[in-house]
């Protein structure tokens, strides 16, 4: 579902989701996780319940109904942002009381298998959400989204390629420099200026593009295609530079994520579930709980359309360049894994090669690479209508 903000003036309902009438769900677990610019607190439950999230104070409340506790607990956290969460027992519900230091400011959304709700405690002043850089004649400036509120689709009329966006997300980040080249270069940095460049060529095309990240921090892989979830965008692009041991590894590929053949799992196991002697309700339960498993699957991969995506950029690329554009290639990155549109994932060139190295600190040639990758997207999405 669609995940939804609200500032701290806003002390109102903001997420309810349609009452299930069921009194068995169990919290069973808290978990936290803190990151650069927000801790997220994970509540584990047995089935997402309706819910509804208040600020009290200094405390961040979520009032899950018809939920039992296994344990009345408190955490301590004590990052600098969460002091304490508190896992609280009431008569039809449950109660987590997140206590914030300074001014509460939350997101909140809901996650399937297993079933989770989902409270990132956002720093102030470094709202993790991307802003959306839209191309002139489209909004008529530069506008970010509202800032601290989750990112809803545009409701503008927009026509033309400005209805489609794209999510670039430079590799790396804060700690995590990626892989360095003998001269120093940091992965990090050539992947934050090919996206920029590679967003300024998107715009003057006419598109709307939103960045992962635009400065120098660390954002978990998994949060990556989150973002570009939670945004709607119509493309999802990683880029990356490659390392290898060998100096003399050379060239650029583009990959996409293929999940493991789903069709020969499936079949084994409905097989199975054949073979269980149930009766034939149970049997037929279990047999759409299985095919609605594997749509999702099919429709979050998005397989088919993140091959086209990687052909394009693939085709855009090969000729161009003063080094090999090797292949497209599947293999299951995990920064795309998650992400509901077309995805793929560029390994600009090799940043252990020496010559590709100095390639890739050059500031025209980024330009060169941006502007062929830029040209592979819009080929991709002049396709699609
Ligand atoms: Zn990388």
């Amino acid at each position: 579902m669609a995940a939804s903000t609200t500032l701290p003036s806003t002390a109102t309902p903001i997420a309810i989701l349609p009452s299930q009438a069921d009194s068995s769900i169990l919290l069973s677990n808290v978990r936290y996780y803190s990151a650069t610019n927000y801790t997220r607190i994970v509540i584990d439950l047995s089935k997402v319940p309706d819910y509804k999230v208040t600020v009290e104070g200094g405390y961040i409340v979520v009032n899950l109904r018809s939920t039992r506790v296994s344990k009345e607990e408190t955490y301590k956290i004590r990052d600098g942002l969460v002091k304490d969460v508190e896992v609280l027992s009431g008569d039809d519900h449950s109660k987590v009381r997140i206590g914030v230091e300074g001014i509460p400011l939350y997101r909140d959304f809901t996650l399937e298998q297993p079933p989770r709700v989902v409270i990132d405690v956002l720093r102030r002043g470094q709202p993790s959400i991307p802003s959306v850089v839209s191309p002139p004649s489209v909004s008529g400036e530069q506008k970010p989204l509202v800032q601290g509120a989750m990112p809803q689709k545009e409701e503008t009329q927009v026509r033309g390629k400005g209805r489609f966006l794209v999510v670039l997300d430079p590799g790396h980040g804060g700690e995590d420099a990626g892989a360095i080249g003998a001269m120093g270069t940091k992965e990090k940095d050539v992947t934050l200026s090919v996206s920029f460049l590679v967003r300024d060529e998107l715009v003057k095309r006419g598109y709307r593009v939103a960045l992962t990240r635009d400065r120098d921090i660390t954002i978990p892989l998994e949060e990556r295609a989150r973002i570009a979830n939670r945004l709607k965008a119509d493309a999802f692009i990683s880029i990356h530079c490659n390392a290898a041991f060998s100096p003399s590894a050379s060239g650029s590929e583009v990959y996409y994520m293929a999940l493991p053949t789903d069709s020969s799992a499936m079949a084994v196991a409905l097989r199975e579930n054949m073979e269980l002697g149930l009766d034939k309700e149970e049997v037929k339960k279990r047999t759409d709980v299985l095919v609605r498993i594997l749509e999702d699957m099919m429709k979050n991969a998005k397989i088919n359309d993140s091959a086209k995506l990687a052909e394009s950029i693939y085709g855009a690329m090969r000729g161009r360049l003063e080094i090999p554009v090797r292949r497209i290639a599947q293999a299951p990155f995990f920064v795309l894994r998650g992400a509901m549109m077309p995805a793929v994932l560029i390994e600009v060139a090799f940043i252990s090669n020496p010559r590709e190295e100095r390639l890739l600190r050059d500031a025209s040639w980024q330009r060169k690479v941006a502007t062929l990758i830029a040209d592979g997207i819009n080929r991709y999405l002049s396709s699609i209508r």
